[in-house]
Parts: C-alpha cells; structure tokens; sequence
C-alpha cells in the first residue's frame, strides 16, 4: 500500500516535474518568440474586430508612438491612407473569412502625428486568445521609393535628340560651377530658343517639328567645342554652358557662330526650313554664382533678345528683370483692354497721285490707356502678336473699321475702301476666311469695299498657308494688298499668281528716295515690277514734297502719308472727307 502509495506518489511526483518542465519549455519557447517578435525589424501588429490588440517595437517606432498604450485599441481604418481604405478594407476582409493569406502589397499609413509613410503590408489570419484575428506585418518602403525615383531621375539623356537633358546639365552645371568657384575661373551660360518654333509645330505637325529639333539639336553641336556642352531644357530651349573662356569676346564669338550656324537651311523630309533663334547669356561671376541664378538671369536676357526681334544674343543687365515686369504689367493690361473699350480705331486716308481723288482709308489700331493716353501700335502690338491676343484684338478692329465703313456709306459719303492691318497670326487661323465672311455679313459691307494689308513678312513666315487663305479671301472679293513691301524677299511670281492687288512700299525706302540712290532705284523697280503684274503701288509714310516729285515721275499710283493726313480719329476723318468733299 505504502509501496503503491509510494509509487503513486512517486508516481504523481513524476508526473508534476513532466508537466512542470513541459511548461517551462513551453513558457520558454513563448518568451523566445515573445521576444523575437517584439524586436524584429519589421513593424507586426495584431488586430481584432479591426482594433489594435498587440503591436511590437518596430511598429511603435513606425507609427510614431511613446507607448505601446496609445496603440493598443487604435482602430485599423485609422492607419490606412483613405486612398487605400477599400482595397484594405477587402483584402482584410478576405483574409479573416477564409482565413487566408494576403501577400505583400504597397499601401500607405498615416503616422499618428499625421505624415505619410510608403510601406509593404502582409496579412494572415491568427487565432489570438480563442478568436479570429489578424496579423500584419508592415514594411517601411520609403527607402527603397526614393531609390526608385532616382534611378527614374538617371534618364539623363533627351530621348529626342540625343543630348543631355536638364537633370543632367543641373548636375553637370553644378560640378563646372564649383570647379570655376575654386579656379576663379569666369563661365558663360547661353539659353537658347528657337523664334516662331510654335509655328513650326503648328502647320507642318509635330512629326516635323522633331525632326527639325533633331538637326537643330546636330548643329549646335558641330557648332560649339568638345569641351562645351549643349543640354535641351525642354521644347524649343536649349542651354549652352562654355567653361575656359579668355575673355567676353570668347562669348561673343560663340554667339555670333550659333547664330550664324542658322542662316544655312535645315532639311526636313526634303523641305528646307529657315528658323532662326534667340540667345541669352549670363556670366559668372557678375551676373550670379548659383547654377539657379545663372540660368534664371540667361532666360531673362534671352528675352530681351526676343523683344527686339530674335535672330539675336543679349548679355544680361540687371534692369533686364524689370523689362521683363513692365511687359507682365503690359501684357495684363491688354488682356483687359478690349473688354473695357479702351482701344479705337484711326483712320489715315490713301490718295491718287493724279486724280487727287481718295482711293481707301487704313483702319490704324490705338489704344487710350486711362493713365498714359494714345499709345501707338508699335508698343503693344508685338506682345499681342506673342500672347495670341492679336487674334481676338484684329477681329475687333476688322468688325469696328467695317461697321463704320458702311455706316459712313449710309451717311452718304462716296463709298470708299477701308484697308486693314492682318497679323500672321490671324491668317493662321483656321476659321479665318470664315470671320472675315461673318463680319461682313454682319455689318452689311460689300466685300468690295473691305482691303486686308499682309507684311511681305508674314506671307513669307507661311507661304503656302498664307497664299491660300488669301487667295480665299480674293475670290470673295476682297482687295488684298502686301504691306511694308521691300523688306522681305517675297517672290513675286507668286504673288502675282494669287492676284495680289496692291504693294505697299515700305517707308523706309521712301524716307530718302531724293537722296538715296539704292532707295531711289528699289522704289523705281518695284513700281515698274508691279505694273507688269497689273498691281497697284501705293508708296507709304510720304511726309516731303520732294518725295512726292519723285513718286510722281516715277508713275507710282498712291500715296499715303502726313504730307496728305495724319492718321484721324472716325470724327476727324468724317469731317475731312465732308470738308474735302470727296
Ligand atoms: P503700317 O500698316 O505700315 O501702317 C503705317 C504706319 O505708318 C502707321 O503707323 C502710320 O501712322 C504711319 N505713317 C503714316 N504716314 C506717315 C508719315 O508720313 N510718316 C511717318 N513717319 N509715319 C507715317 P502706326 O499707326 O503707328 O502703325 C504701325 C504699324 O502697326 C502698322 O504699320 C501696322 O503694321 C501695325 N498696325 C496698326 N494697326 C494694326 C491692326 O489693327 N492690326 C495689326 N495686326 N497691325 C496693326
Ligand atoms: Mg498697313
Ligand atoms: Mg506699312
């Protein structure tokens, strides 16, 4: 009995020390795992009932917490950016109904004190504490996206034609520039941008206009030496940096060789292209020591170079940055100008040479600025031209110089035509010939009675386009007359062939035809040219009476000019024509 007693104490005693160290290895191994958990890198949480329950050290420090308390309870929807919200909504959804396993997916979570943080979750199903629960293990990505981005950043190279593109040149920039820093050494920076490439793109298409980016991008590159790299900032714009330079004349040098590289057409599916191109340029160290500055302060200049007409290279000044505020302020000011109906239109007579009779009037564009009064054309319309707003300005003067025609028809004035001023811009306009259609209609002017003034300039700028909006225009029966002629090469023959009927002889060869023998003999040609083209030549900006002599002798039709009249306001030019009684 003892014995059995014995042994089942023995017995019993036995079976304790098994379960006990059964225990002990169990509350071991719970501790081990305890502990590896709680410091594994990465972030593990538990939830139930979406509710935090347990959270380790990582995910602590991942969420941006002091304590394990101000997590625990937290409410999952909590942490999920609400741009993920549904998708983790479903995936947890799926993992808890069939106790599954959600790899590894990109989410983001929002740290308590509320900034983003890329990560990778993966879920799995748990039984925490006798229920369904979920265990989460999220990863930290942020690292691993910026590396991502960086290796996005490291296309370096512009993929059009070839060249380093503007990360490339910034980092490359930035190198130079230290080095100059430490040699005392001077560098230039050149942005470049072609004039008019909008144009380009506009007509022939973009397939053109990437391939001719791509000889231009080649001849740069011929152009300038080994050592100085050419970069495409974006579009139309490149940026040149020469280091070792001797001297400004060095710049200058190299200006002067870019923009002669140009004067040479380029070849674009067998077409030759004219394009010319515009150059700003910044020193260091004068104009900046900062590869923001430098190019900041080039851009400028290479506005300035734009303003004056492109085809050129300006050096930057520091009142350049003011130039370029007046010119905002200008440009804000016409945006509205149209709406406050602080633009007129004046009127300058065109007479015959023989009869003395008035063969038209020129609608001429004035804007009355409250502040400022009349300003001229010349001081705004280039910027219009820029911004577009020429278009919506000229269909304005074109309806005003229109309805007003007709209105002095109707108060029984000899009937008269009325030239207006077209932009190329206008023309490029693909529902021009349709406006000008619209607005006759509209006032009731017979087309006879409306001439549209080209430049020489812009028939040349897009020819083919060009020739075909006004030979439209011509078979509606408008007149259609090539102003400033003489400054551009146009080719006559062709004008000839779309029945332009009048030149108009830019002023500048008529301000010295008395003493100028090349003036003299232009003019002389012209007129005898457009006489056998049966065109009418009008002779522009006659203000002498030596010059009229010489008009006359040289048998040329009209003339408009100060000698006759100025430019009148329509109340002005209503009485004149009473007065006159023509
Ligand atoms: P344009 O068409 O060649 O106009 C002739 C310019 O010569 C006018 O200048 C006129 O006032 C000026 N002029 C006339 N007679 C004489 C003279 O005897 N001596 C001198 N020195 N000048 C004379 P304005 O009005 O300043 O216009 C300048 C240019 O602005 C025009 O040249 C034309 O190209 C443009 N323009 C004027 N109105 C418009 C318009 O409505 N639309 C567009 N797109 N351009 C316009
Ligand atoms: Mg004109
Ligand atoms: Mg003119």
């Amino acid at each position: 009995m003892i014995d059995n007693e014995r042994v089942g104490i023995y017995g019993i005693y036995t079976d304790i020390t098994a379960r006990k160290q059964a225990e002990r290895a169990l509350a071991e191994s719970e501790e081990r795992y305890r502990k590896l958990v709680e410091f594994l890198p990465d972030a593990i949480i538990v939830h139930r009932e979406s509710k935090i329950e347990y959270s380790n050290m990582a995910a602590l420090q991942l969420l941006g917490g002091k304590t394990q308390q101000e997590i625990q309870g937290l409410h999952i929807t909590r942490l999920i950016h609400p741009d993920y919200a549904e998708t983790a909504r479903v995936r947890l959804t799926a993992v808890l109904r069939d106790k599954a396993y959600m790899p590894m997916t990109e989410y983001k979570i929002v740290r308590l004190d509320g900034t983003v943080v890329d990560v990778e979750i993966s879920a799995t199903w748990l039984s925490y504490r006798g229920e369904d629960a979920v265990l989460s293990v999220i990863r930290d990505i942020t690292e691993r996206k910026k590396a991502q981005e960086t290796i996005n950043n490291l296309a370096y190279y512009d993929t059009l034609t070839g060249l380093p593109n503007r990360t490339l040149f910034q980092e490359c920039f930035a190198i130079e520039l230290a080095h100059a820093k430490r040699n005392n050494a001077p560098l230039a920076v050149m942005f470049l941008d072609l004039d008019k490439f909008k144009n380009v793109n506009d007509t022939l298409g973009h397939g053109a206009g990437d391939k001719l980016l791509k000889a231009i991008a080649e001849r740069l590159q011929k152009t300038v030496r080994v050592t100085d790299t050419v970069s495409r900032m974006s579009g139309d714009e490149f940026i040149l940096v020469l280091s070792e330079l001797n001297m400004v004349e060095d710049v200058v040098n190299v200006a002067q060789k870019v923009l002669d590289a140009f004067q040479q057409p380029f070849i674009v599916d067998n077409n030759e292209f004219y394009t010319t191109i515009s150059i700003g340029i910044s020193l260091f160290p004068q104009d900046g020591t900062e590869v923001e500055a430098l190019v900041k302060n080039a851009d400028a200049a290479m506005y300035k170079a734009k303003e004056i007409g492109g085809n050129n290279y300006q050096f930057f000044t520091p009142n350049i940055n003011e130039t370029i505020i007046e010119r905002q302020n200008l440009f804000n000011r016409l945006r509205k100008a149209l709406n406050n109906k602080e633009f007129e239109v004046h009127y300058q007579p065109r007479v015959n040479l023989k009869t003395g009779n008035i063969t038209g009037t020129e609608a001429l564009l004035r804007w009355r600025r409250p502040d400022r009064g009349i300003i001229l054309p010349a001081e705004f319309i280039p910027i219009a031209e820029e911004t577009g707003l020429i278009v919506p300005i000229g269909e304005w003067v074109l309806r005003t110089a229109c309805a007003k025609n007709k209105s002095w028809q109707e108060q029984g004035l000899v009937p008269l035509r009325v030239s207006v001023n077209l932009s190329a811009k206008q023309v490029q306009m693909q529902s021009f010939v349709m406006t000008v259609d619209r607005i006759l209609k509209e006032t009731g002017l017979d087309p006879m009675y409306l001439e549209l003034e080209i430049t020489e300039s812009a028939v040349i700028q897009n020819m083919d386009l060009t020739l075909k909006v006004l030979s439209q225009l011509k078979d509606m029966g408008v007149y259609i007359s090539i102003d400033d002629f003489g400054t551009g090469y146009s080719c006559l023959s062709r004008l000839k062939r779309m029945n332009v009927d009048m030149l108009k002889v830019d002023q500048t060869f008529i301000r010295e035809v008395m003493n100028d023998k090349n003036d003299y003999a232009i003019v002389s040609s012209i007129i005898t040219m457009a006489h056998n083209m049966d065109m009418v030549v009008t002779a522009e900006g006659v203000d002498k009476e030596e010059q009229l002599n010489i008009l006359n002798s040289l048998n040329c039709d009209d003339m408009q000019g100060y000698l006759y009249s100025k430019p009148l306001t329509e109340e002005e030019f209503l009485r004149f024509m009473v007065e006159t009684g023509k």
